[in-house]
């Protein structure tokens, strides 16, 4: 490649003891490099050491080419640095704000292996795509040709969206339907503002929407317009709803006023963040200002709970967890974000009860150890006889975790066939589900997930509906 930059191999911080960026990153990494210029960001890619393995991008699931957009960074060719993120990836910019790079890209990085501390991938992905925007250099979908054949998309969360800009660029007539009031699925209403800044995903939206991809709101299929109606109206459908059905505690009191839906309590939290009046979080009922907050649950959702807490307000934020640290499935990052925070970790509890009545007033909380290794190999939680003890609180939100829907049961079609979890059974290359022309991408089809992955199977499950409707099309003609 023509004009190679001289590599740098620096490590992060000279002064600061050589540590893995595993550590770095949730505390000094991010601080250093959360505001970056030209000059940070050149200088982070220039840490690549264009290895030429290359595992960071083996370890992302879009198979980003990091490392050439890495050195076009390091040698101030930002324009075309930003072209090359933005063939492989829909949404960069927010990728590089909200994926666990820990797990991913940056924690497979050889200069991290060889425990310098990674690359901040991430971080440059953003950069790169938010200066794209500030220059100018993003604009609306114009297709070469336009063409007669649509396709519906039910839920604009990431994988729908994904997808529908691949159909769009291609020509094709695309309408995206949601039941919400706004598009983005749990990047508008799941993940908080302070991980990503609402407008970040509007801006996406509005450049869809400028591009032709039509977006119905507040349409709830099955209830609004019904599957076979969908059906009947394109050419082909793509099944991007997302899983919501949340997992619940079976626990003596759990009806009590005040135990809440980690999905509810995030909803409303970022509904405010728009600016819009919200009833259940205007009259306190989901608004933690002044309360006594526990959140029971260790994944990532629970994280999001406890620190939205924080940031409205609470008195006291505990986090109830059945395992230990280093068995949480929540991001290492997170927990320690949330503790320097103030929040405080009850490891190795669960609750046993609610006392109060109609209204909470505290958890019954039993103390655990860890036992054997169940077939996963993961050791189970055991009950520790005669430890309980009561943890007052105001408000309970439960974070654990979420199922998908029983959407054949739901939209009246038994002929979509899912598996036993009820996530819609399709191809995992081509995505395609049980019936002709209906194909499935993201959470509802692989379970609760990441952004990233919904892009990648929203893009392949758009490429696979091309092919589709261009063989549909030639068996039309013949
Ligand atoms: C609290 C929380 C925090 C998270 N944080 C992160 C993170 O930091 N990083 C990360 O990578 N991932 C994170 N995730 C996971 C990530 O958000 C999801 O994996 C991803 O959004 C899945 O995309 P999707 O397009 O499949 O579904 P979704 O984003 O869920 O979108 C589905 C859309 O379908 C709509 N819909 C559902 N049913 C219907 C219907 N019947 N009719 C019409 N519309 C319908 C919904 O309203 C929604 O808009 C988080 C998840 C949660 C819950
Ligand atoms: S999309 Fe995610 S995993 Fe891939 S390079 Fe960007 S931050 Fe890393």
């Amino acid at each position: 490649m023509a004009d190679q930059p001289m590599l740098k191999f620096v490590t992060v911080e000279r002064d600061m003891p050589r540590k893995r960026a595993a550590d770095l990153r949730g505390g000094d990494f991010g601080e250093i490099y959360s505001e970056y210029s030209d000059q940070k960001a050149a200088e982070q890619a220039g840490r690549c050491s264009q290895c030429g393995v290359p595992y960071c991008q083996n370890h992302c699931p879009l198979h980003n080419n990091i490392p050439d957009w890495l050195l076009m960074t390091a040698s101030g060719r930002l324009r075309e640095a930003h072209e090359l993120t933005q063939a492989t990836n829909t949404f960069p910019e927010i990728c590089g704000r909200i994926c666990p790079q820990d797990r991913l890209c940056e924690g497979n990085c050889v200069i991290e292996l060889a425990g310098h501390g990674t690359v901040t991938i991430g971080s440059v992905e953003k950069y790169i795509t938010d200066t794209a925007w500030e220059k100018g250099w993003i604009k609306p979908i114009k297709p070469a040709v336009e063409r007669s054949e649509s396709v519906g998309i039910i839920g604009a969360g990431p994988g729908g969206l994904a997808a529908a800009d691949m159909l769009r660029r291609a020509g094709i007539q695309v309408t995206v339907y949601d039941r919400h009031d706004r598009a983005g699925g749990l990047m508008t209403y799941g993940i908080p503002n302070f991980k990503l800044e609402k407008e970040v995903v509007m801006r996406r939206i509005k450049l869809l929407e400028k591009g032709g991809v039509n977006i119905v709101l507040n349409c709830a299929v099955g209830d609004d317009v019904s599957f076979a109606e969908l059906r009947s109206r394109h050419d082909a459908v793509l099944i991007a709803t997302g899983v919501y059905k949340s997992n619940d505690i079976k626990a003596p009191g759990s009806g009590a006023h005040g135990i809440v839906r980690a999905i509810d309590y995030l909803t409303a939290s970022n509904k405010k963040s728009f600016g819009d009046a919200v009833e259940e979080f205007d009259n306190g009922n989901l608004n933690a200002s002044g309360k006594r907050v526990i959140v029971i649950g260790g994944g990532d959702t629970a994280m999001d709970c406890v620190r939205t807490a924080i940031r409205q307000g609470a008195t006291s934020v505990k986090c109830l967890y059945r395992r230990d640290r280093a068995n949480m499935p929540g991001s290492q990052r997170e927990v320690r974000n949330a503790e320097e925070e103030g929040v405080v970790f009850a490891w190795l509890t669960a609750p046993k009860g609610f006392t109060g009545g109609d209204k909470i007033k505290g958890v019954m909380v039993q103390k655990m150890r860890l036992g054997a290794p169940d077939a996963s190999g993961r050791q189970t939680p055991e009950i520790i006889a005669g430890e309980d003890y009561v943890e007052p609180a105001d408000l309970v939100i439960k974070a654990l975790g979420f199922s998908p829907e029983d959407l054949p049961e739901l939209w009246g079609v038994p002929e979509i066939e899912v598996t036993d979890w009820k996530t819609i059974k399709a191809n995992f290359q081509s995505h395609e589900t049980s019936l002709e022309g209906v194909y499935a991408c993201g959470d509802i089809q692989r379970g609760a997930s990441l952004v990233v992955w919904a892009i990648r199977d929203g893009r392949e499950a758009a490429q696979a509906m091309l092919t589709y409707l261009s063989d549909a099309k030639a068996v039309a003609a013949e």
